[in-house]
């Protein structure tokens, strides 16, 4: 391991070591099959066992029941912002979104071409530094369903719970802090994930739904596009990203080694602290852009004080083995992803290089 590097990348983002080791080991040959994992039918029985087993390793980390489907989909999270109203906004009904970010302006802008999709808060005004409080929200007890982001991978800025939303069927853009934290299921109505942040690699969207709202579905859509077809099908109405797949089992059976959500989420607020506290103790060198109560645990987005000492920041800490941590095109400044793969010494390190840089350049 001695030429890997700390990748603070938003994703496609680091992924465990020893899922590495054994996917390299398996690539050539997979133990007793002969063939690599890149080879092999999706209607083969090693197949069948490996998302199968990922879906019962799934269930277990996150406690879920027989009543919700386990799809692993592809299109990525983008897809998903079309699927959740081709499916579940009929015409007559509208569906409230929680603006806090890029992502789920995006999300809403697809809702608002398939129907009517309104918005029940928004922080933009706050330049998405924040999440809405309860009492700003404004929900309509009759939408379809509420749509929120729980955690903004540009803004950096996270629910720490749930919105209520009554008996409104909640639907979460779960994609960057999927599984890194303990989460009641039972809440939800339906969670989508890329995943390349927490889950895997990108080419496969994790959709975890509630088998009522299947009856919900309207008839004649587009195939590839209908939750019903793919839950009747256990994902394999086509070809589905075998490989992906396959990651995705590893990095289950790793987060349960790891003792499950509960472990994981003690680990990443151990590791967020560690850097929010450095950023609130630079006496204003670096700036967080997240409110304290809405701060991420998985993207740390901050600021120097000017443009360049950032462009330097990220290149003098490439030269240091510390990648990736250059802020998001549309919003710049720095942003460090600690998802639950990125080890508590990266941290350390980062934090360590902070503290060098900032003294330097004082
Ligand atoms: N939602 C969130 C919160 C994301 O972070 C991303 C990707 N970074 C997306 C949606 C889009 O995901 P994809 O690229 O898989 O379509």
């Amino acid at each position: 391991m001695t030429d890997r590097i700390y990748n603070f990348g938003a994703g496609p983002a680091v992924l465990p070591e020893p899922v590495l080791q054994e996917a390299q080991r398996d690539l050539f040959s997979l133990p007793g099959v002969g063939m690599s994992i890149l080879e092999i039918s999706h209607r083969s029985k090693t197949f069948d066992e490996i998302i199968q087993g990922c879906e019962v390793d799934i269930r277990q980390l996150a406690g879920i029941s027989s009543d919700y489907e386990i799809l692993f989909l592809q299109g990525g999270a983008s897809l998903q912002f079309s699927m959740v109203p081709m499916n579940f906004l009929p015409s007559g009904r509208k569906a409230d979104y929680l603006v806090t970010g890029s992502w789920s302006k995006k999300a809403l802008k697809e809702a608002k071409k398939l129907g009517t999709a309104q918005v029940a808060a928004t922080t933009e005004a706050d330049n998405f530094n924040r999440v809405p409080a309860q009492s700003e929200l404004k929900l309509d007890p009759a939408a379809a369903y509420l749509h929120f982001t729980s955690n903004e991978t540009i803004h950096g800025v996270e629910f720490k719970t749930e919105p209520p939303s009554g008996s409104v069927p909640l639907v979460c853009d779960a994609s960057s802090d999927v599984f890194s934290h303990p989460i009641d299921v039972s809440r939800y109505s339906l969670i989508y994930a890329g995943a390349q942040k927490n889950l895997g690699p990108s080419g496969v969207t994790l959709v975890i739904l509630r088998k009522d709202l299947l009856g919900k579905v309207p008839e004649n859509l587009p195939t590839m596009l209908d939750y019903k077809v793919q839950a009747e099908n256990k994902s394999l109405y086509n070809t589905p990203s075998v490989f992906g797949v396959y990651i995705m089992r590893l990095v289950m059976k790793w987060a349960l080694g790891q003792g499950g959500l509960e472990a994981i989420g003690k680990q990443n607020a151990v590791k967020a602290k560690l850097l929010y506290d450095a950023l609130d103790a630079s006496g204003g060198y670096y700036r967080p852009h997240a409110r304290p109560d809405s701060r991420s645990n998985m993207n740390v987005t901050f600021r120097l004080p000017s443009e360049d000492l950032e462009k330097k920041f990220v290149s003098k800490a490439k030269s240091a083995k510390l990648d990736g941590l250059k802020g998001h095109r549309s919003v710049g400044g720095i942003r460090a992803s600690l998802y639950n793969a990125f080890p508590k010494s990266g941290v350390e390190a980062l934090v360590s290089f902070m503290k060098d840089f900032a003294a330097k350049s004082a």
